[in-house]
């Protein structure tokens, strides 16, 4: 049975996180407006800055790759609090926190560990992901984008999509195909690519809610050093799989509390407009309220499993990661219930997460890519093709 309770010396962990981001919160400047790159990237740096100054920057990382060496554990105690006062979150930070430094934490050399992961902690280098390519998104496997060599370097070129943040980006976690006669899967190779290096293009799409969250890169033969691979020539998958793993198996987990917070406003907000007199409503925001309770709960299960089994996330990854993305969008139609004419008015908050609600379902693996999962490797059931 998962024990599911806290410990003394965690309990005085959270008590002295509250009180040190109960000092530094109110000191903090007004977070830049959502199109502002430049400033959105100095802010969470700056935010990431204290955390590290402070002694929570990489908290369940290992002490060799400039972690804290704690548990998990505490990383969700950590996830928590932050979120419940209100703290900034990760943002441009996101790839570099979240997947590619633990990557290089569980996969790469000494050197790598080195030159990469203190700039990713103390907030002065943000990563972007160059996974997805216009024919290669679930399927990531086909990808096409070629890395040829040349003596000491990888000559790549091809067309990524879809990368967020590539904007403000100084690394890539790039995917590319070092054997093209070799089964799909076994081709492939993991390097760290510099976002400065002569060839790399970067042209921004603008999303639904009007956002240039992410862009299009083109790479025209990009020199990227043979020791920026991360992982064996052509064992990119296996390490593609551990990225995956804690892209959605904990990425994610922080914001559940943000949307327990979302719905405590939601809930505040149709009580001053009387919308909470429809029983209807109310019922909706109760069940959602019991959801994200739930699948902060299945969050914690995961994260002990995962500490039982030595650190990187499980398929139970999967399970979180297709409920949550729902949940997600069933709590902004609800917000749009409560909010009634304005749910039209773009200058709202919650109409603006609406639309970028929509997104969830499809980013870091569809619903129905995660479905497979589920059915694959948790109940066993056959390979679908
Ligand atoms: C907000 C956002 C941010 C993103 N950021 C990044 C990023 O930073 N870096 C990056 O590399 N990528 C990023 N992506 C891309 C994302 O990973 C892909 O969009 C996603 O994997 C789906 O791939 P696709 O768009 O090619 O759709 P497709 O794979 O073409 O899928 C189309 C439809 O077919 C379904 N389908 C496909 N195969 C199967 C199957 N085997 N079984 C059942 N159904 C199937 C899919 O579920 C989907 O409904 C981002 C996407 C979004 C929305």
């Amino acid at each position: 049975m998962t024990d599911l309770s806290y410990s003394e010396e965690e309990d005085e962990f959270r008590a002295r996180l509250r009180e040190w981001l109960a000092g530094v919160l109110p000191g903090l400047p007004p977070k830049p407006s959502p199109d502002d790159w430049p400033g959105r990237r100095a802010y969470d740096a700056a935010w990431q800055r204290m955390l590290y100054d402070a002694g929570y920057a990489g908290l369940h990382w290992p002490v060799d790759a400039g972690g804290q060496g704690a548990t998990p554990t505490r990383q969700l105690i950590f996830l928590e609090e932050t979120e419940k006062a209100g703290a900034p979150y990760v943002g441009a930070n996101f790839v570099g926190l979240l997947h590619a430094g633990p990557t290089v934490a569980a996969e790469g050399t000494a050197e790598q560990r080195a030159r990469w992961l203190p700039p990713v902690l103390r907030g002065e280098e943000i990563w972007c992901q160059g996974f997805s390519e216009p024919e290669a998104g679930s399927d990531l496997a086909a990808l096409r984008t070629r890395a040829v060599r040349d003596g000491s370097h990888y000559v790549v070129s091809g067309q990524k999509i879809w990368t967020s943040h590539a904007e403000v980006a100084d690394w890539c976690e790039l995917l590319v195909r070092t054997d093209p006669r070799a089964p799909k899967h076994r081709g492939i190779s993991w390097l760290a690519m510099p976002m400065d290096a002569p060839g790399v293009t970067v042209r921004p799409l603008r999303t639904l809610a009007g956002s240039t969250e992410f862009a299009e890169m083109f790479l025209d033969e990009v020199r990227v050093p043979v020791a920026n691979r991360v992982g064996q020539e052509n064992d990119g998958w296996r390490v593609t799989m551990v990225t995956l793993s804690f892209e959605r198996g904990t990425a994610f987990v922080g914001e559940v509390v943000a949307c327990r917070r979302t719905l405590a406003a939601l809930a505040g907000e149709a009580r001053a407009t009387g919308r909470w007199d429809d029983a209807v409503l109310r019922r909706r925001l109760g069940r959602l309220n019991a959801e994200f309770r739930a699948l902060w709960r299945l969050t914690q299960w995961n994260v002990s499993e995962a500490e039982r089994s030595g650190g990187v996330p499980g398929a139970g990854g999967s399970v979180f990661k297709l409920r949550y993305s729902q949940a997600r969008q069933e709590l902004y139609e609800a917000a749009a219930e409560v909010l009634g004419a304005d749910a039209c008015d773009l200058d709202r908050e919650w109409v603006l997460d609406r639309l970028s609600s929509l997104s969830y379902t499809i980013a870091a693996g569809t619903s129905q890519i995660q479905r497979n999962i589920v059915a694959e490797r948790l109940l066993g059931l056959p390979k679908g093709r």
